[in-house]
């Protein structure tokens, strides 16, 4: 499979980061909507698990989402969350979670603490293929 890549404009990326940031030590969690693999969007949503190993979103507020992303013409470019304190790798619960929409996890590693470390993913059955992030 080809290798894809996700385009964040430095802004968009800032913000992810200071979202996982703020929510340290629990997980965050958020829409980055977009066209052609390029984010132009991003929306903060709330982890309704509160947990620091894993997020749930609350389906109204997903949908809510989704439905502006369709009002703005742009599509899911992909879902994000950090790992407050592990590396930027899928995580069984993630897996699992994944399947359930086709859209690139991209993961937020807070684990060293003056670096924020992204990545992204695909999950798919058969295995989990990493995507390029470029920051533009
Ligand atoms: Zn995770």
């Amino acid at each position: 499979m080809a290798k894809t890549m996700i385009r964040i404009p430095e802004s968009i990326y800032r913000r992810m980061v200071k979202h996982a940031q703020k929510e340290k030590p629990l997980e965050c969690c958020g829409l980055l909507g977009g066209k052609d693999q390029t984010v132009q969007e991003i929306f903060e949503t709330q982890n309704v698990a509160r947990s620091p190993i894993l997020f749930s979103m609350d389906p109204k507020e997903e949908l809510m989402v989704l439905e502006e992303i369709e009002n703005q013409s742009m599509e899911i470019i992909a879902i994000y969350h950090p790992h407050p304190r592990t590396i930027p790798f899928p995580s069984e619960v993630d897996v699992k979670m994944a399947f359930s929409f086709d859209v690139p996890l991209v993961i937020i590693s807070l684990k060293e603490k003056d670096d924020s470390i992204v990545k992204a993913f695909r999950i798919r059955k058969e295995a989990i293929y990493m995507e390029n992030v470029e920051v533009i």
